[in-house]
């Protein structure tokens, strides 16, 4: 069975991968496999950007999506004479069956599945299974430089698929690992008011009802930064020598920049 890994610490967002799918897809009839992809309004292997943070303390994840290829696909129970998977796991919309059949676009949860007017089709990522059957890789996969995105067979990248996630529901599983996704963070800085200077070697940790959970020591701007949190409730204590420790209380749902921590002095 095959299967796409994705790593979001190794991808730099430039958008090589959704250029790929245009290239390979636009204006090129890969049938029985899929017809030509229109110019615009689809993306097969989409790009997703997301802002977290506030300024100064922001960070851009990047994430590209595409049909997961569900193990157990509501697309396939939606359209069982039109929409079939390979005994490679990869999932096919046969573009002669599926010809008119609009109702296909919504029985994808994920919206993976794009509507071509022209051609009266429903039409999404093949996996570029009309390279893979001829020993390549999905285009998306060979045009990134970075390694960022990866296929082949799931026992290669078993110790890989170990730590990394799908991000469908359990009942669909799919063929679409993500690794080192980023969750939220918490950030801020600690300075001293009297000299307007920042605190470098500051210790801050980072607590819930449980204890400590981390601690980091603020950088050579004042900084601190805790990464990879799930929502939920946390405290915030900096310390540092010849000053009075603060605490912030952070209810965290999104990634936070908490500000910063004016210290006074002991
Ligand atoms: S992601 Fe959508 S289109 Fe792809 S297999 Fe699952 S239900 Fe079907
Ligand atoms: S081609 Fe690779 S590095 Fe570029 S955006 Fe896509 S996954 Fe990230």
């Amino acid at each position: 069975m095959k299967v796409f890994i994705f790593d979001s610490a190794k991808c730099n967002g430039c958008y090589g991968c959704q250029l790929a799918c245009k290239d390979e897809h636009v204006d090129n009839d890969w049938s029985p496999i899929a017809l030509p992809q229109p110019d615009t309004g689809h993306f097969w292997c989409k790009m997703n950007e997301t802002t977290h943070g506030q300024t100064p303390k922001v960070r851009v994840e990047y994430k590209p999506t595409f049909c997961n290829h569900c193990d157990n696909a509501p697309c396939i129970a939606a359209a069982p004479d039109a929409v079939y998977k390979r005994e490679d796991g990869l999932v096919i919309v046969d573009p002669e069956k599926a010809k008119g059949n609009k109702a296909l676009v919504d029985a994808c949860p994920y919206g993976a599945i794009y509507w071509n007017e022209e051609l009266s089709v429903p039409q999404k990522c093949t996996g570029c299974v009309h390279l893979v059957d001829e020993g390549m890789l999905p285009h998306c996969v060979d045009l990134c430089a970075t390694g960022a995105l990866r296929f082949g067979e799931e026992e290669e990248f078993a110790d890989e698929i170990a730590d990394a996630e799908l991000l469908t529901d359990a009942a669909h599983g799919g063929r679409i690992y993500y690794k080192n996704l980023p969750k939220l963070f918490i950030s801020g800085d600690v300075w001293d008011p009297e000299p307007d200077e920042i605190i470098q070697g500051a210790t801050v940790s980072l607590s819930d009802d449980f204890g400590v959970l981390a601690t980091a020591t603020t950088d050579g701007f004042g900084d601190f930064w805790f990464k990879k949190l799930d929502s939920g409730s946390y405290v915030v204590t900096v310390e540092a020598d010849g000053f009075v420790t603060q605490t912030k209380e952070v209810d965290l749902v999104k990634s936070l920049n908490v500000g910063d921590f004016a210290m006074k002095r002991a």
